[in-house]
């Protein structure tokens, strides 16, 4: 069968734009990945002849649902839920659930889908899923989030299991709220189902260094692009943007390399601390305190807070955004090109606008995806899973090491895809590329299902 592929491309994203109108992330996302498998495409007219692109931007199932619950003053409050069952080829869907106001099905499907393609590269055998609902934990007390993930999982619980669909935390979703779900899924099934969610307590079925797991990854991931090409962390600048998850252990392990990291921030402003980040503090701030990024430098001599403006201004040769979805854009783009960047490496999900990785490819810096770069989150989280199954522990040594072979082979896969597509040191497309291979084989392998 002749394909003219990039008609076929072009004609696949406009029926993913028809049958998903409004969906403006999800859109992104998609377009993102199909640009790269133009060269896919030329090469296994057996996927096009399949449908299996058309197939795999198509959830297999998707789940909405109300969570009503009551606050502390007794007043009913009503949220949506989601999950959104991306794609099983390769094993139970698998993703974490975020609790945002800004949460919607457009934002749950992008995460959804670029899911798919990062437990791919993991090596894991994990499908894509993603959820979440648009509750805001934030100025909540313990009982009306417990409450609340109660609720959720009231609802949740039937379309979850060990070989089913197995989620895990992300933006607003912590040991906390883990617990709590977890708690509630073992109330109504009277199943003590460990492998049924991921990043729990260290005490009850957790397995360490899956909280560090997707910072101290990115940093591993940067390292590895950073020896490619020659050079290492030693003695350079750093930037990483928010203070959750993501962005400690990020910070963490960079200081650890020899980086010095010397701004993060919140949806509140940014601090910049020329020292070098204090950890300890930080993590009293936001780990232990919840409180806002302001509070850092009020106790840290020398350190500034600056409420308005873009983290992108302060000057650094790696940036590491580790906050959300689109936080870079193309002017950040450039303001970090001119003062000297020289890698950015993606902590958190798609924070870099399609124009800014336009500006980076355009000039020539190092540029690593997130579902390359921060994939260790979920690789620990199958770690997690096989602890679980198998009733064991590993300790914090031995599971990082696997955490950097996993992070350093992702990088190797990602870096030899490029170059046997034609497109050496594109880490977007090699990551792209390699991840829908192995997914497209095994929807292939499975029959027209
Ligand atoms: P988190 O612990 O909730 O932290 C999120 C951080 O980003 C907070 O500092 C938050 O500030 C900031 N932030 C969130 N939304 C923002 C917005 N709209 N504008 C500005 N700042 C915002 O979440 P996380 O787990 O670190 O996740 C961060 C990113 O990494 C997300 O894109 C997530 O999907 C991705 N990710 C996470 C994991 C994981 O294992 N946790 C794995 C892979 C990818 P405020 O507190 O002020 O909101």
């Amino acid at each position: 069968m002749h394909v003219d592929v990039p008609a076929k491309v072009e004609e696949i994203y406009a029926e993913v734009l028809r049958r998903n109108p409004g969906e403006a992330e999800f859109h992104q996302a998609v377009h993102e990945v199909l640009e790269s498998l133009a060269v896919v495409l030329g090469r296994h007219s057996e996927y096009a002849e399949m449908k299996t692109i058309e197939r795999i931007c198509e959830p297999e199932r998707q789940i909405i649902f109300r969570v009503p619950w009551q606050d502390d003053s007794g007043e009913v409050q009503i949220n949506r839920g989601f999950r959104v069952e991306f794609n099983s080829a390769l094993g139970p869907y698998k993703g974490g659930l975020r609790f945002h106001p800004s949460v919607n099905l457009g934002i749950v499907k992008f995460l959804g889908f670029e899911q798919i393609f990062k437990n791919a590269l993991t090596g894991m055998p994990i499908g894509g899923g993603k959820g979440g609902s648009d509750f805001d934990p934030k100025g909540r007390s313990d009982a009306e989030v417990m409450r609340f993930c109660q609720s959720f999982m009231t609802e949740l619980y039937r379309h979850l299991g060990e070989y089913t669909d197995v989620p895990a935390g992300d933006i607003g979703v912590g040991a906390r709220e883990i617990g709590y779900l977890f708690g509630q899924y073992k109330r109504i099934t009277n199943r003590y189902e460990s492998g049924v969610i991921t990043g729990k307590g260290l005490g009850w079925g957790g397995a360490l260094v899956r909280t560090e797991a997707t910072g101290y990854g990115a940093a591993f991931f940067a390292d590895a692009m950073m020896r490619a090409r020659g050079e290492s962390f030693d003695g350079r600048r750093v930037v990483i943007s928010g203070s959750g998850n993501v962005a400690v252990y990020g910070i963490e392990k960079v200081h650890q390399l020899g980086g010095t990291v010397v701004a993060c921030s919140d949806s509140s402003g940014y601090v910049v601390d020329e020292k070098g980040i204090d950890l300890e503090v930080l993590k009293q701030v936001k780990e232990v305190e919840r409180a806002r990024i302001s509070v850092y430098a009020e106790r840290v001599d020398g350190a500034s807070f600056v409420a308005d403006g873009s983290i992108w201004d302060v000057p650094c040769e790696v940036a590491i955004p580790s906050a959300t979805q689109n936080e870079l854009d193309g002017a950040a783009a450039r303001t970090l090109v001119g003062n000297g960047c020289r890698y950015v490496v993606e902590g958190a999900n798609m924070p870099a606008t399609p124009e800014a990785v336009d500006v980076f490819r355009a000039a020539g810096i190092g540029f690593a995806p997130g579902k390359a770069a921060n994939a260790g989150g979920v690789a620990t989280s199958a770690l997690e899973m096989q602890q679980n199954a198998s009733r064991d522990r590993w300790t914090f040594d031995h599971s990082e090491a696997k955490l950097e072979e996993i992070m350093r082979g992702i990088h190797a896969r990602c870096h030899e895809t490029a170059e046997e597509y034609g497109s050496p040191g594109d880490l977007v497309l090699g990551a792209n590329v390699a991840g829908f291979l192995q997914v497209a084989e095994a929807v292939h392998a499975h029959g027209l299902i």
